[in-house]
């Protein structure tokens, strides 16, 4: 299990340093046959630079500034239809991919997933209200969320977007909040399946020890409750173990788990004809990583899902699945300018560069690796190794260590690859730095999606009590 966790994702225990027989990470390589590190659309022109969506990446960094995420519109719709088409080939049944738009959540992506026929997830009002005012029909949309408001659940009601009820406080609130009135709202049922995958701690959600959904030993009982409950219409169950998940055992162990618990709650009386499995599987960050295509990870799970109910005599549920990173990830590259540089003698070269842990929290969070190139001269020869770090007040803001890239100057610009999913999403203002601004790409056009902030923009919401005032 340890190697496991090691070999696969989200290590946690890359040491720092070159001395320990840890192999130097490569630049991104153009030539390798895994393309899926960069967005589809990745060339090198004639003139030997970078483009990505028809875009040189070094016009986009003059006409956006840096930091930029650049978000590539080709490699985005053909991971939707990836799901998409993979479902209706494997599964035997009706099927729904839902985006986990905590991954990236925008307006524009929304839109865009939208049009490729998914649907959404949504943890918070906030993702709800993006979902909603880009244009997801609200059918398709899941709550989600392990201690929603009373506003959040209100609002979820009132434009009849489907609950995940996590826990009793859920049901509690939507009793009080629905009383008096006809309405009956449509819900999903979580609970942990009880399985463990090789990811990191963090990001596990399938074991017992998580704060997400029921208990299994609680499933009768909540089912039944709910079997009393007027406004409750049950569509089916949820679970979800984990992401950055890069086994494909844990998805089908889980498809028998739901299988069992839909059992239960057909046999008490609940329509669900609805189950949904959950995200997470993994995707390349570096060339080490192996993981499963879309296409391979919708066919075990279809076929999972299937037999799993076929054995039991279930009538077939609706498939939904909820991918989040493998839908996004590889479609969304970086740009920063490269700045200072620090040479220490004998022991590490460090470029930084003008953004860092506030735009990609990753690195600092679960120790994830990238993988960069220069725009300008992708097919360089690395130098010696340099560490990339962020411009920001903590020593490990450090977004690539020890990569093998070319010698570069100030104001060379740098491609971090594999940052469209929980980059932007998770970014903050850490030392008052503003968010990136954000543009997506297609046959050569480039459209803002996200406006970048302002250093001003950072105080609108400061309030300075008069008596403080001088
Ligand atoms: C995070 C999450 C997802 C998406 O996970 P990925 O690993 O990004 O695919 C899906 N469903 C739930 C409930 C989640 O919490």
């Amino acid at each position: 299990m340890e190697a496991a966790l090691k070999s696969d994702a989200e290590p946690g225990d890359r040491p720092f340093g070159s001395g320990d027989g840890v192999p130097f990470e490569p630049a991104c390589n153009l030539d390798s046959p895994n393309r899926n590190l960069t967005p589809i659309t990745t060339v090198v022109e004639a003139t030997g630079q970078l483009a990505v969506g028809g875009c040189r990446l070094s016009d986009l960094a003059r006409t956006y500034g840096t930091p930029l995420y650049v978000l590539d519109e080709a490699t985005l719709r053909s991971a939707c239809r990836a799901y998409r088409d993979a479902l209706t080939n494997h599964y035997p049944g009706p099927s729904l991919p839902l985006y986990a738009s905590k991954a990236n959540s925008s307006l524009a992506i929304t839109a865009l997933v939208a049009s490729e026929g998914l649907g959404l997830d949504a943890v918070s009002a906030g993702e709800l209200l993006t979902a909603l005012q880009g244009g997801m029909p609200p059918e398709r949309i899941v709550l989600h969320g392990n201690n929603k408001s009373r506003e959040e659940l209100g609002l979820a009601i009132e434009y009849g977007v489907t609950i995940v009820v996590d826990n009793w406080s859920d049901i509690e609130l939507l009793a009080q909040l629905v009383s008096g009135r006809p309405a009956q709202v449509r819900l999903l049922l979580r609970f942990t399946p009880g399985i463990e995958c090789h990811t990191h701690e963090y990001i596990r959600t399938g074991h017992l020890d998580s704060k997400f959904g029921f208990d299994p030993d609680q499933l009768e009982g909540v089912l039944r409750h709910l079997s009393g409950c007027e406004w409750a219409h049950l569509d089916g169950l949820h679970a979800h173990i984990g992401s950055q998940i890069f086994e494909l055992e844990p998805h089908r162990d889980l498809a028998g788990v739901m299988a069992d618990a839909l059992a239960l709650a057909r046999s008490l009386g609940h329509p669900c004809g609805d189950l949904n499995v959950g995200g997470g599987l993994g995707i390349r960050y570096v060339e080490s990583d192996n993981p499963p295509t879309i296409q391979r990870w919708v066919q075990v799970v279809a076929e999972a899902v299937a037999e799993a109910c076929q054995q039991r005599g279930l009538a077939l549920p609706r498939l939904l699945c909820e991918p989040g990173r493998s839908l996004v990830a590889s479609g969304g590259v970086t740009l920063y300018t490269v700045g200072s540089r620090k040479d220490i003698p004998g022991l590490r070269t460090y470029i930084a560069v003008d953004g860092g842990m506030s735009d990609n929290p990753r690195p600092i969070t679960y120790q994830s690796r990238y993988t960069a190139l220069l725009v300008d001269r992708p097919k360089a020869e690395p130098g010696v190794p340099v560490t990339v770090a962020g411009k920001h007040c903590e020593s490990g803001d450090v977004l690539l260590k020890d990569i093998a890239l070319p010698a570069c100057g100030n104001g060379e610009i740098l491609a971090v690859f594999a940052t469209g999913a929980y980059n932007a999403s998770m970014s903050s203002n850490y030392n008052r730095i503003p968010r990136p601004a954000a543009v997506l790409v297609h046959d050569g056009l480039s459209d803002l999606v996200q406006r970048r902030e302002q250093p001003h923009d950072l105080l609108r919401y400061d309030v300075l009590p008069e008596r403080l005032e001088r």
